[in-house]
This record gives C-alpha cells, structure tokens and sequence, in this order.
C-alpha cells in the first residue's frame, strides 16, 4: 500500500518465468503486438506510436521530451511536487530554454496561469503531472489541453499514477505525448514504461533539424522495430513484455470503467474510515484527491518512522512517507491495482489504530473502522 510498486497478480509474476524467446522470434512479434493494441485500449488512444519504452516510468518521461525537445526549444515545466520537477530536470539537460510554473505540494494548476505563461513564453511543448504521487492531487486537463493547443503548442503529460487507476483519454483530451509506468495502476513489476504519440508529436519529431539526445530513446529508431520493420535497435526485456502483456489482460478482463470504479470505492472507504479517526487529506481542494494515492497529515505527536516501521514488521503493510517538503509531514497510502480492496482498506484501518495507540495517541476505539464499513455497506 505504498506509492508503487503495487502488488503484483501471480498470473503476472507466472508469465515472467516463461521461457526467454529471442527479441524477433514471431512469438514474441505477436506478444508485442497484442501490447500495442491493449495499450491503445488502455490510453484511450488510436495513436499509431503507442508501445513500451524499456526501463522505468522516468524512461518514458526522457524519452517523451528528448524527442520533442531540440536544444534551444522553449519549453513550460509544470511543478506542483517531485515529479513535475523532474520534468523539468530532464527538459533542462535536453537543452530546453525551461520556464518552469510552480504550485506549492498539494494544489493543482488554474488554467488561467497556464494561459498567460503560453502566451507570454509561446513554448513549443507544455509538460504536466496527470496524478502527483508525491502530493495525491489529481490535475484536471481538459481546459489546459484547449489552452496548450490554442497556441500551437503540444502537451506533454506524465500518466505514470493515473494510467489504468482512472480515465486517462489521450485522444479525447488531445495529449500529444504521454508516458505511465509499469508497476503502479497497471499492477505489473518496475521495468516498462508505456508511452504513446500523438501524429502531431510525430510531425514535430520528423520535422526535427537535430538528432535526438538519447539514442537509446529514439522514437524514430525504436518506430522500427515496433513497427511493420523490425528493425533490430536493442534486445528487448523479453520477460518484462510478458510479464505487461498478462497484467494489461487483466485490466482490460476487469474492464476500464469496473477498475476506475473499484479504486473510487476503495478510495472513499478509505478516506471516511481516515476522516473518522481525525485524519486529514493534505491535498488543498478535496475534489482533487488521487484515489489511488492517498496523502494523508500525520497526526500530531505520532513518529512518521515509528509508525511505518511498526505497520510494516507488525501487519506487512509498507505505506509511503513525504517526498520533498512533505517529509516528515505526509503518509502516502497507496490504493494501486491489486491493492485497492476492501481487505487492504480495513486491515490498514485497524492496523493504524493499533500503531497510533502504541504511541498514546488514542482515536475514538473502532472509529475508523466502523465509518468504513458503513461506507462499504451504503
Ligand atoms: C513513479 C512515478 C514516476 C517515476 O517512475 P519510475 O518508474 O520510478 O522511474 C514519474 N512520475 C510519477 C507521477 C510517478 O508516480
């Protein structure tokens, strides 16, 4: 129940120890095109270009701007918490001339501040966190999508939380590019990032007067081999593919809208038992709570470490602490794929009451438990 990585289903974990194919053995040509079309399902795309980048999600997030970005590219970095200041790293040592708009831990960004730094920066590409892991705040899109490309620009979102945990419509919402990861809402190990392009993106990548900084991720390169090519460019992880091919199955088996709707459920059970027992969410406005990444404050006089160390060696619940500013301050409960179920709300529930009152810090008994009963039976 921390910030990834998830629980991992055993088929997933049985499809890893399947034997090793070589990386154009028409086994695994099949394998991986029946990855490209689950994960068009998954992104909510008909984006031609949408495949697995080999590595983490921080991979996809390189390989989405080293491909959009040419040194001298005027680029807006959107920096509400860690991972939106990664983004912009990563865009300063693809050479991007970076302005770089920021929210404290735990808001989200007005449409209008985006619309005036667009017009005052006219960047070529605008790069936004979907869902914050390090803060649980969830950025709304849809007017930010109409803003970035009002003025020409593409945009750029890092879907690594929110992939496969809530609705993610590439196409709908006009992403140009995007990037998740493997081992959050997709309930797959660490190992693969999932990323996809817009024609547009495309365009500009071909319309490109350099070559891209990474040779590693080079859409153009890595186009074919995941193309009808097949043009050898680096062994893939074959075991890592399967292991994402069978966890997409049993996403797209539980179908998108039952599994949006299972981690809400699960969420809200959570967040009235948490409430029940005087615990607060930090994210500033309740309507953008991650559901599948709670931030919570910690209580006053309980210690961050003692706790999680006692959750972790006493219940086998790991939990996430505060990343950045937020150290010391938040736990992050994560309610990612495998984990959002009812067993997981209820155990954690207990077992956190149990750890506080170790520290004198005495709820009202059963509080929370009761509260997220009574969620689960209305
Ligand atoms: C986890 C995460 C990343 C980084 O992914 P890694 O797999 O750790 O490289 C990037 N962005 C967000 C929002 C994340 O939650």
């Amino acid at each position: 129940m921390g910030p990834g990585p998830s629980d991992i289903h055993a088929s997933v974990l049985a499809a890893m120890a399947a034997p090793t194919v070589g990386h154009l053995d028409p086994y695994f040509l099949q394998i991986m095109d029946e990855l490209q079309t689950m994960l068009r399902q998954v992104f909510q795309t008909q984006n031609q270009m949408t495949m697995a980048i080999s590595g983490t999600g921080s991979a996809g997030m390189e390989c989405c701007v080293v491909n959009l970005i040419e040194p001298g590219d005027s680029m807006i970095a959107c920096q509400n918490g860690v991972f939106g200041g990664r983004i912009a790293d990563v865009a300063v040592r693809a050479g991007a001339n970076v302005t770089k708009l920021e929210r404290p831990f735990g808001e989200v960004f007005d449409p209008a501040e985006i619309a005036a730094a667009v017009d005052q920066h006219k960047p070529k590409v605008v790069g936004i966190v979907h869902a914050e892991t390090s803060t649980g705040a969830l950025q709304p899109l849809e007017e930010i999508s109409k803003i970035v490309h009002d003025a020409g620009a593409l945009l750029l979102v890092d879907c690594v939380t929110s992939l496969a945990g809530l609705p993610v419509e590439i196409d709908k919402l006009s992403i140009d590019a995007a990037y998740s990861g493997s081992q959050k809402c997709i309930g797959c190990p660490p190992g693969l990032s999932p990323v996809t392009f817009s024609t547009k993106a495309l365009e500009a990548i071909d319309a490109r007067k350099t070559k891209v900084a990474s040779w590693y991720l080079d859409i153009g390169m890595l186009r074919n081999y995941w193309g009808a090519d097949r043009a050898y460019h680096h062994t893939a992880p074959i075991n890592m593919n399967y292991a994402l091919h069978q966890a997409l199955r049993l996403v797209l088996n539980e179908g998108l809208e039952a599994r949006f709707a299972r981690h809400r459920l699960h969420h809200e059970a959570l967040k009235t038992g948490l409430a029940a027992m005087g615990i607060k969410y930090s994210v500033a406005n309740a309507d953008h709570c991650l559901p599948m990444l709670n931030s919570v404050l910690i209580p006053d006089g309980a210690d961050d470490v003692g706790v999680r160390k006692q959750l972790l060696n006493d219940f086998g619940i790991e939990i996430g602490g505060g990343l950045g500013p937020m150290k010391g301050k938040t736990w992050r409960i994560g309610l990612m794929g495998e984990a959002a179920s009812k067993a997981n709300v209820i155990l954690f529930l207990g077992a956190l009451e149990h750890c506080l009152n170790a520290q004198g810090i005495k709820p009202s008994p059963g509080a929370g438990l009761a509260a997220a009963n009574a969620r689960y039976l209305s």
